[in-house]
């Protein structure tokens, strides 16, 4: 966060617990029991503690930290969590959550409405992998007999998930650039035995955009049910159409049955939100439950009787509501946080086209790119020594440090897109950045010089 942010937030946050001390001065003061209270002096010792065990984390916030896919929510989001957490409404029951129930509502309104659904059901979930996790299992129970296909490069967890709910997984290879093979997946669908075909546009490895549309075309030929995984990619249906990014595949998504979105990896918020969408609301029939704790008030529907999970914090509604309110669901809104990565993707794979001691490893389909040191002779081995001398110069060094991240790339995928390396191992590391943070467009240039010198000292 830079210093603008923080003096903003330092307002926000006060603003928050103003306007919560006023609501609770409704129900009267009361004191604090003796056991819960604890010294402002010791609070604040065991703060500056607890600060020191935090600082040993890689400074996600600045844009040196060029790695994995990670940032700091926003501000808003961060005020918009504080404000409920206050309060701690549960999301799983309309008694006892019905604002953020209604805000959380809303949201997947405005999810659904981003990709183009009309009806819907949805809700938020822990993550990714849980939102996934309640995709596969409608999956199931519609076609119970049958498996579930989904690409090499597809994320590790749904082969688990898979596992999990006892169903046939079959993967799917992918071609030179990562993208699922289409004629394989036909051959797959011809069997009779695939009921359910996973697609992602925006692989979390690569960044690389499935061709949904093809596989959605499939669909007048074979009967099979599409599970969109845009875990890391959904937001990027914003910006569809600019910067290079091709719009067949993300209009697609309309027309596919399931939806899987991750506000804490694009949407600027904190971990804990992920979300499911599902074309056919009457899909809620699958999770009909009777809970003999959970107390009703309404016969309105209950979040809690379309999710796998009980509790869930209203907190993440009001922070993800609070964020769109601020950042809509718009191409001028959070799609401007997106297509600043998105440029800075598409400049930075220029100039280490250009550079002479560097090269891409593929150019990024969204504001993943992947890149290694050029090496003599060029081959595996030295490449993936170089990338990992690269990664670790650079977060090892005092002055200047940069953060970067590198991917296994197999021997077969590298030389499909270098057919000039010396295959003398069987893969080799490649460095990867996830341009996720809009500062990094205007700390590119620093960014690229700065690894270029790492890479250039040996
Ligand atoms: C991150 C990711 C997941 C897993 O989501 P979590 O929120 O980390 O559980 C699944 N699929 C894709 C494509 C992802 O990028």
């Amino acid at each position: 966060m830079n210093i603008h942010q923080a003096a903003s937030l330092r307002t926000w946050l006060d603003r928050v617990v103003t306007n919560h001390e006023r609501w609770a001065e409704r129900f009267g003061v009361h004191p604090v029991h003796p056991s819960a209270r604890v010294s402002d002096e010791t609070v604040e010792t065991v703060l500056d503690e607890l600060a020191e065990r935090l600082g040993g984390n890689y400074p996600f916030f600045h844009p040196r930290y060029a790695g994995q896919m990670l940032k700091p929510p926003h501000p808003a989001a961060v005020a918009g969590y504080l404000a409920a957490m206050l309060i701690n409404p549960n999301n799983h029951a309309l008694d006892s959550g019905a604002a953020t129930a209604a805000m959380e509502r809303e949201i997947v309104g405005m999810l659904a409405e981003m990709f183009g659904y009309g009806t819907h059901l949805g809700h938020l979930t822990s993550s990714g992998t849980i939102a996934n996790l309640e995709a596969l299992y409608v999956a199931r129970e519609i076609h119970p007999e049958r498996g579930v296909a989904f690409s090499t490069e597809s994320h590790y967890t749904h082969a688990r998930m898979c596992h999990l709910l006892g169903m046939r997984a079959r993967p799917v290879p992918v071609d030179g650039s990562g993208r699922m093979d289409v004629t394989a997946l036909e051959d797959l669908l011809r069997t009779g035995e695939i009921g359910t075909v996973v697609v992602t546009p925006g692989t979390t490895g690569l960044g690389v955009i499935d061709p949904v549309d093809e596989v959605v075309a499939l669909k007048r030929h074979y009967d099979f049910r599409v599970h969109v995984d845009a875990a890391y990619g959904g937001f990027f249906t914003l910006i569809a159409g600019d910067h290079g990014i091709d719009p067949a595949p993300w209009q697609a998504i309309r027309h596919c049955e399931s939806i899987v979105v991750d506000p804490h990896k694009h949407g600027l918020q904190p971990y804990g939100c992920g979300a499911v969408l599902f074309a056919d609301p009457s899909v809620g029939r699958f999770y009909l439950h009777d809970s003999p704790y959970t107390y009703f008030t309404s016969d309105e529907l209950h979040l809690g009787e379309i999710s796998l999970e009980c509790s869930r914090p209203g907190a993440t509604a009001a922070a993800l509501w609070l964020t769109f309110k601020l950042l809509p669901l718009t191409r001028k809104g959070l799609g401007a946080v997106l297509a600043a990565g998105r440029r800075a993707a598409l400049r930075w794979s220029g100039l280490l086209e250009q550079s002479e001691c560097l090269d891409r490893y593929q150019a990024p389909d969204l504001d993943i790119v992947t890149y290694f040191p050029r090496t003599t002779p060029f081959a595996l081995s030295q490449i993936d020594r170089a990338a990992h001398r690269l990664m670790r110069r650079g977060m090892d060094a005092q002055d200047d440090p940069v953060y970067v991240s590198v991917l296994r790339a197999d021997a077969s995928a590298f030389a499909s897109r270098h057919p000039d390396v010396a295959v003398d191992t069987d893969g080799a590391r490649v460095v990867r950045s996830v341009l996720m943070k809009p500062e990094s467009e205007t700390f590119l240039d620093t960014l690229h010089a700065r690894i270029e010198q790492l890479v250039k000292a040996g």
